[in-house]
């Protein structure tokens, strides 16, 4: 099912409904494969939409921050914009303080997607966008799939499947903004987050990493146990002052391995909602939504500081620059794989 949104330029612009069998429904557009909506219906038949968004096409157009979309080419921040392949630079566009942040001035966030959308397969849809030779600056022609499904155990599962022309870099993402106690229900301050990790990736002041690992005991980073996101997020703690507030990668693992792997969980428990995350990306971005700044969202509700948080699986911030950091580096003849699972459930009885 879905309903025409737009258009531009000569593409038609959708936003889908996946369903599944427990009436939960997750809206998608075809617009920076966008999830728009995540409504989740509960066992005592009321229903909770867990995502932050916008209702019109035109003011996703308009968005600074990644609401709800696919980021790439490159998730995160690539330092002073630069990166080499095949012994040869590349240049991207740089934000101010001079880093290059989730695919550049135009990312896959902002791009028209072709959408391969089945009735028979209420809960599926495929999208797909070739980003040519040099798009962003990014060599190769790189051909990206992203399917989105939604299932009965109310799983939303995202896979991504590309592949290039050249030697390239490729870190996706999907940057949901998540609110348990639903997105016109005030800021993320009562959820509390466990993340499966012993160690962080400290930044410096460009919110660049410093290339180092960090054990997260005895650090406000340590989420191994259940924690309130508040108890430790405005202590003065290097770190949170660097990126006014928690706004980190987390490594799930030393070394990338492709099985799917618990990364967090993050629970609300006034409303009962618990959010699942598994991957087989090897790190976790924790961004508790800081630059949110009261602009606009769905129904008019304003998305203030923490409105929201992400939870994004990805490799490590500015790996193309890290010798020691998992790899970005995509091959001719490779072929990019990644799996992220985002489970929503009611934890207590
Ligand atoms: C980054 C933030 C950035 C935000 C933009 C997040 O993924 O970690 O530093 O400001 O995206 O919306």
């Amino acid at each position: 099912m879905h309903q025409h949104w737009g258009r531009i330029g000569n593409k038609d612009i959708h936003l889908f409904c996946l369903r599944n069998n427990i009436g939960s429904r997750l809206y998608v557009s075809n617009f920076g494969a966008t999830a728009q909506a995540w409504v989740v219906r509960k066992r005592d038949g009321s229903e909770t939409d867990v995502l932050l968004g916008y209702d019109t096409l035109e003011e996703y157009q308009r968005d600074e921050f990644y609401m709800g979309s696919v980021v790439g080419r490159h998730a995160n921040r690539i330092g002073g914009g630069r990166f080499s392949v095949d012994d040869k630079e590349y240049r991207l566009a740089t934000r101010e303080g001079g880093y290059h942040l989730h695919g550049g001035e135009e990312g896959f966030n902002k791009k028209v997607f072709d959408s391969h959308y089945d009735d028979a397969s209420p809960g599926t849809i495929m999208f797909s966008y070739t980003s040519r030779d040099l798009e962003e600056g990014y060599p190769g022609e790189f051909r990206l799939e992203v399917s989105y499904t939604l299932d009965d155990e109310n799983c939303w599962t995202i896979k991504y499947r590309g592949t290039t022309t050249k030697t390239t870099i490729i870190n996706l993402t999907q940057h949901a903004y998540f609110n348990l106690s639903g997105v016109n229900n005030g800021p993320i301050d009562h959820h509390s987050l466990k993340i499966s990790a012993e160690h962080f990736i400290p930044v410096n002041e460009l919110q660049l990493p410093t290339g180092e690992l960090q054990e997260v005991a005895a650090t406000p980073f340590d989420f191994r146990d259940f924690k309130a996101i508040t108890t430790e997020m405005n202590s003065a703690h290097e770190q949170l002052e660097l990126s006014y507030g928690y706004d980190h990668s987390w490594a799930l693992e030393t070394l990338h391995t492709p099985a799917l792997k618990h990364a967090a969980t993050l629970r609300e428990p006034s409303n009962n909602l618990q959010l699942d995350v598994s991957t087989t990306e090897p790190a976790i971005h924790f961004y508790a939504g800081n630059f949110l700044d009261g602009r606009k969202g769905k129904s008019g509700q304003r998305y203030h500081k923490r409105a929201g948080l992400c939870l994004e699986t990805q490799h490590y911030p500015d790996a193309p620059n890290q010798p020691a950091f998992p790899s970005t580096v995509l091959k001719p003849g490779e072929v990019f794989e990644s799996k992220t699972i985002f489970r929503i459930s009611e934890p207590f009885i």
